[in-house]
């Protein structure tokens, strides 16, 4: 049955539209976005898709076809009223309206196949699909930049989780063959192009499927940790701290810890800035050694690496891959990996066993190819 259909059974009228926003994978640039610094993810095929029909007052009732039970209803969205899952849905609401938009309530029945807690994004999927319905719905003219910033705002203060801008705008803002260079202080963005296909490529995300304990707690470490070190370096963010001038600011901290932090984000963010050059350039081959340093950077630096994800790492290298890293928040999640065409089969198949070797639950493994970012359909 489709998402329409169920609406209909569900709710007992029919919805007035359907919207759909896609998960994502980043491509380089990590641990960057809370440090003002560049960004460079790409949407997935994988989408939320939602149909959605107006209240007649400010209620928010909300089902998921991947969820078992009834539809959620919150009478009144604010933030610390916790309906679970649904808050990604009211949170979006509260955000719109907070921001002083006239948004009336909504029905809403909605079905992702972007994977959940994989690092793909399944909440920012989840959210950009709630606001570009509510901005069409209620008209309320906001760009797709802004629809990213209150997304990101209801799953900051609405959620609770203190994620930076990356992922909503992602999926509010990716298009086909792209992946999108974002610079997360002024958000001025460019699609850069990535159409591997057409070069005998291919990028294999290698869904883990280990969902680490304590990753918010360790989250919040590294942002501290962050912002520590640009206090003690006299910048904003480290953002502000050229590559060039590294080795002079690593002698100024006064921890190791807070060193090796400052050491990833100045490197990353220069990573990314040349994996742009590489594409635009028309090398992609050549970004693969780019993505094998970044990792061994989030793996020794950062610590937000686990024995699986350095495991897929390894193997694909060793396999034939030109290169490959995890991707998103870390501690499990996805790792992303570089291949020749005709060698994918030959690294699915090595990375799946090396799994199998090491006793760990198989990973799932799939190609993205870098798709559309949210839209009415
Ligand atoms: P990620 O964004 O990496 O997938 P998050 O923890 O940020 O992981 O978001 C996952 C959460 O988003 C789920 O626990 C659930 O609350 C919500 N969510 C995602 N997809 C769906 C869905 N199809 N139906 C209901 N809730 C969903
Ligand atoms: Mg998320």
């Amino acid at each position: 049955m489709s998402v329409a259909e169920e609406f209909s059974r569900l709710y007992g009228y029919e919805p007035e539209g359907v919207w759909e926003a896609p998960g994502r994978v980043n491509l380089i640039g990590e641990h960057t976005d809370y440090n003002d610094g560049f960004v460079m993810p790409f949407a997935l095929p994988h989408t939320a898709v939602a149909a959605f029909g107006r209240r007649t007052d400010t209620a928010v009732r909300a089902h998921s076809a991947d969820l078992p039970g009834e539809a959620v209803v919150v009478s009144d969205p604010a933030p610390g009223a916790s309906a679970g899952w649904a808050d990604y849905v009211a949170g979006v609401v509260w955000a719109l309206r907070d921001a002083g938009h006239a948004v009336g309530g909504v029905d809403v029945h909605l079905s992702s196949t972007v994977p959940t807690g994989a690092g793909l994004s399944s909440s920012a999927a989840l959210e950009v699909v709630v606001a570009l319905a509510l901005n069409d719905l209620f008209s309320l003219g906001l760009e797709r930049q802004q629809l990213a910033r209150l997304c990101q705002r209801a799953e900051n203060v609405y959620v609770g989780a203190p994620t930076g801008i990356m992922d909503q705008t992602a999926s509010a803002c990716c298009t086909a063959g792209h992946a999108l260079f974002l610079d997360t202080r002024d958000l001025s963005r460019r699609q850069v192009p990535f159409d591997l296909a057409s070069l005998g490529l291919r990028l294999l995300v290698v869904d883990t499927q280990v969902e680490h304990a304590h990753s918010e707690g360790e989250y919040g470490k590294r942002r501290a940790g962050c912002e520590a070190g640009a206090a003690e370096l006299g910048v904003t963010a480290l953002r502000d701290v050229p590559v060039a001038e590294l080795p002079a600011a690593l002698d100024r901290l006064s921890s190791d810890e807070v060193r090796a932090l400052v050491r990833h984000v100045v490197t990353e963010n220069d990573r990314v800035e040349r994996v742009i050059a590489l594409l635009d350039a028309g090398d992609v081959r050549a970004i693969g050694p780019l993505l094998v340093e970044g990792h061994a950077s989030l793996r020794d630096d950062f610590r937000v690496s686990c024995r699986e994800l350095d495991l897929v790492v390894e193997t694909a290298v060793a396999a034939g891959a030109l290169g490959a890293r995890m991707t998103g928040g870390g501690f499990g999640g996805s790792a992303i990996v570089l291949v020749e065409d005709t060698l994918a089969d030959q690294v699915t198949k090595a990375v799946t066993e090396a799994f199998a070797a090491a006793a760990l639950t198989e990973p799932r493994v799939f190609t993205a190819v870098a798709s559309a970012g949210a839209r009415r359909i």
